[in-house]
């Protein structure tokens, strides 16, 4: 009985089975040599909610209230990673997207990594910023909170509402990018105003900072920079702006550099801070390779539904780039009267 029950699984485990003859089956392994678990057929005839999915290799099926398909079948506005193919979701109205919050997919995953971290943060927040040592180690801060909490709420929105409509999807998009721009301002404007002092250094990387991010989010949020002619001076203008964001660290480390010669405590603490900020940068660039190339999935297409995409990874990479620079922001903050050439002579 087994056998022939077996063969009647549908190739797209996420595409409502047109049939359940005979069996569901609740898990086996993707060579099909694992044991198989009955249900009841009567339930399985009744119940075309049963989706099948991916997840670490194995494929497993559950009850989803929410349609999920398979890559093949969703709308060209939708398709984006053709190496994650079953469990997505497809078109839904704005309040399902957000039950599907609560249930299992190929976004679950990216929205969680988030969703955590906007929870996270904001009660972070709110727990540290009372305790800044000063004024100035506050409105970094600030800076800092805001533009994390920005970007995992901008993410957060993007990755539950886009498959809601065409036109939702080209906004969510857009604040989606425009949530990393304010992310990326924060970050830097905190560097910034921890690492330097002196107002003629710190307000001249304050403007061209501003400057650079008001022209990215101009670029994000008008369409008519949207088009393939002002693809090139967009991607030059995005690259200079995350560039720009390692001009105050090797500053620092520049004005700092006389510490080697004969002060350890102060040539420690710049050293911590460059590792601390050169590792966000490392894991930025690697989380955003494997997102590009999109690793590991294009290798086992299939594989990585679930758990381990390169979408989650690059969430996870993020999430973890910030919590670097916070470490970094702190080392300064806390050591700053190590740190002698941080006095402004001018
Ligand atoms: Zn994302």
């Amino acid at each position: 009985m087994a056998s022939t029950d077996q063969q009647a699984i549908p190739e797209k485990y996420c595409t409502p089975p047109p049939v359940f003859s005979s069996v569901l089956t609740e898990r086996y392994l993707s060579n099909n040599s694992a044991t198989f678990v009955q249900l009841h057929e009567e339930d399985a005839q009744k119940d075309s909610s049963h989706m099948w999915g991916t997840m670490c290799g194995l494929k497993y099926s559950w009850k989803s209230p929410v349609e999920l398909v398979h890559f093949d079948d969703l709308p060209d506005w939708i398709k984006d990673n053709e190496f994650v193919q079953t469990c997505n979701r497809s078109c839904l109205p704005i309040k399902q997207a957000f039950k599907s919050v609560f249930q299992v997919h190929t976004e679950t995953g990216n929205i969680w990594t988030h969703l955590l971290a906007t929870l996270f943060s904001i009660w972070f927040a709110i727990y540290i910023l009372p305790q800044a040592k000063n004024t100035e180690a506050f409105v970094s801060l600030c800076f800092f909170f805001f533009g994390s909490t920005t970007v995992y709420v901008c993410s957060t929105l993007y990755h539950t509402l886009y498959v809601c409509s065409y036109s939702i999807s080209q906004i969510m998009g857009k604040v989606d990018y425009a949530g990393v721009v304010v992310g990326i301002w924060g970050c830097e404007c905190a560097c910034v105003i921890t690492m330097f002092e002196c107002p003629s250094h710190r307000w001249s990387l304050l403007v061209i900072i501003t400057v650079l991010a008001f022209t990215c989010f101009a670029l994000v949020v008008l369409d008519r920079f949207s088009g393939p002619s002002v693809r090139v001076c967009r991607t030059l203008i995005f690259a200079l702006f995350g560039i720009f964001g390692i001009v105050p660290m090797i500053t620092f480390a520049t004005i700092n550099n006389s510490c080697y010669l004969d002060n350890a405590p102060c040539a420690s603490v710049v050293t911590r801070t460059v590792v601390y900020l050169g590792s966000m940068g490392a894991t930025f660039l690697s989380g955003a390779a494997l997102y590009a190339l999109r690793i590991p999935e294009r290798w086992w297409p299939g594989k990585f539904d679930l758990i381990g995409h390169s979408h989650q990874i690059w969430h996870v990479s993020i999430v973890v780039g910030f919590n670097l620079v916070y470490v970094g922001l702190i080392e300064v903050v806390n050591n700053k009267h190590l740190l002698p050439a941080l006095q402004c002579s001018a």
